[in-house]
C-alpha cells in the first residue's frame, strides 16, 4: 500500500488529538520527535542557568566558533550556533579565515583561544580545506575548551564512561529520547555510519549502561552486506550516512524508532535558496511504521546545537 504525505499528517493530527495513552492509540502510534521543541526546552533552562549566573555576579559562558573558507552549509550552521547562544545569553565570538589560511595560522590561533580565561568553549566548523588536517586541529584545541568533544582525550573519555565533552550530534541524539522517553533498554539498535562525530559515539553511547542506552548496537558501513536485514532486526535505527533517502519502508519493521541524522542539500527549483534538505530516511512512506521518528528538518538539528551549548554551560561552570 502505498502510503502518502497526507497519511503521515493525518497520523501526526490524530496524536496530537487523542495524545499518547487512550483506546485510538493503535491508530496512531507514530510520534514524532521534535527536535525543536525538545531543543527549545534546553534553551529555556538554559537562559534561566545563565541569568542566575549574571545575578551571581559570575560571567556568561563564551563560545568561540571558527569558520574557514565560506562553503554554504558551514555558514548556515556556524550563523544557528551563533543566534543560539545570542538567544540563551551565551557571548559567542565568530573569526573567520581565508579559504587559503595556513594551518600554522589556525593553530596559532586556537592556542591563543586555549590561553584565554575568558573563554569557555572553541569549535572549528568542519569540514577544513583539503590541505589542513582535521586531526591536527582537533588535536590542538585544549580538551577543556573541546564543546564538540572531538579531541581524543575526550573521545577516550567518553569510551570509558568517565564524564567528558560528549560531540554534540550524538549528545543531542540521547537528550532527545531522553525527552521523549523513548525506551532503549534492551533494544537492538542499528547504527549506519562508523564516523568519529555521529557513528561511532552514539554506537558507544546506546549500548553505555546508562538511561536511556543499554541498547544491544550493531554498527553499519559502506561495507556492509546485508543492510536492510540487519535494519529488519532493529529496535531503533539511527541513519548517519549522508546518502538521501537510503532507508527505507522495506528496511524497518513495524513499531521502530527511526532517528535520522542525514542532511543532505538536494537541488530544488522551486525553493529560493535552490534547494531543499533530505534525510537518510525515505521519511513518508518509513514514518506509518515507526514508533518514533525524527523529522529532517527539525529533527537532530535543532537538538545538535542544544547539546553544544550544553557542553559549553558545562566548560563555564566547571571553571566558575
Ligand atoms: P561521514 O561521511 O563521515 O560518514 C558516513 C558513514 O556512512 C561512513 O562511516 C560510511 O562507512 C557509512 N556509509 C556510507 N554509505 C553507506 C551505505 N551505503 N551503507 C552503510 N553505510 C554507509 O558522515 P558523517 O559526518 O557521520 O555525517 C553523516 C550524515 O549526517 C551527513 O548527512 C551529515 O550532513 C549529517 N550530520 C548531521 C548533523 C546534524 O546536526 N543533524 C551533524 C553531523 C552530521
Amino acid at each position: 500500500m502505498k502510503v502518502t504525505s497526507t497519511d503521515v499528517r493525518n497520523k501526526i493530527k490524530c496524536r496530537e488529538l487523542f495524545g499518547n495513552h487512550n483506546d485510538a492509540s493503535y491508530l496512531c502510534s507514530m510520534q514524532i520527535l521534535d527536535g525543536k521543541k525538545a531543543a527549545q526546552a534546553i534553551k529555556d533552562e538554559l537562559k534561566i542557568e545563565v541569568a542566575r549566573m549574571a545575578v551571581e555576579g559570575k560571567k556568561a559562558p563564551h563560545l568561540v566558533a571558527i569558520l574557514v573558507g565560506n562553503n554554504g552549509a558551514s555558514e548556515t550552521y556556524v550563523a544557528s550556533k551563533v543566534r543560539a547562544c545570542e538567544e540563551v545569553g551565551f557571548k559567542s565570538t565568530l573569526i573567520r579565515f581565508e579559504e587559503t589560511v595556513y594551518k600554522i595560522r589556525l593553530l596559532e590561533e586556537i592556542e591563543k583561544l586555549n590561553n584565554d580565561p575568558d573563554v569557555d568553549g572553541i569549535l572549528v566548523q568542519l569540514p577544513l580545506p583539503k590541505h589542513i588536517s582535521n586531526e591536527d586541529v582537533i588535536k590542538a584545541i585544549h580538551p577543556d575548551k573541546d564543546v564538540d568533544g572531538f579531541h581524543p582525550v575526550n573521545a577516550g573519555k567518553m569510551i570509558q564512561g568517565i564524564p567528558s565533552f560528549i560531540p554534540a550530534t550524538p549528545y543531542g541524539i540521547m537528550l532527545l529520547l531522553e525527552h521523549y522517553k523513548v525506551e532503549t533498554e534492551g533494544k537492538h539498535a542499528v547504527v549506519i555510519g562508523r564516523s568519529n562525530i555521529v557513528g561511532r559515539p552514539i554506537s558507544i553511547l546506546l549500548s553505555s549502561n546508562s538511561n536511556p542506552g543499554n541498547c544491544t548496537v550493531t554498527i553499519c558501513h559502506s561495507h556492509t552486506h546485508n543492510l536492510k536485514e540487519i535494519c529488519l532486526s532493529a529496535d531503533i535505527i539511527v541513519a548517519a550516512l549522508g546518502k538521501p533517502e537510503t532507508v527505507k519502508a522495506d528496511m524497518v519493521k513495524e513499531g521502530a524508532a527511526v532517528i535520522d541524522v542525514g542532511i543532505t542539500r538536494v537541488p530544488d527549483a522551486t525553493k529560493k535558496s535552490g534547494f531543499k534538505l533530505k534525510g537518510d530516511v525515505a521519511f513518508e512512506t518509513v514514518a506509518p511504521k515507526c514508533s518514533w521518528i525524527t523529522p529532517v528538518p527539525g529533527g537532530v538539528g535543532p537538538m545538535t546545537i542544544a547539546a553544544l551549548l550544553k557542553n559549553t554551560f558545562h566548560s563555564c561552570k566547571m571553571k566558575n
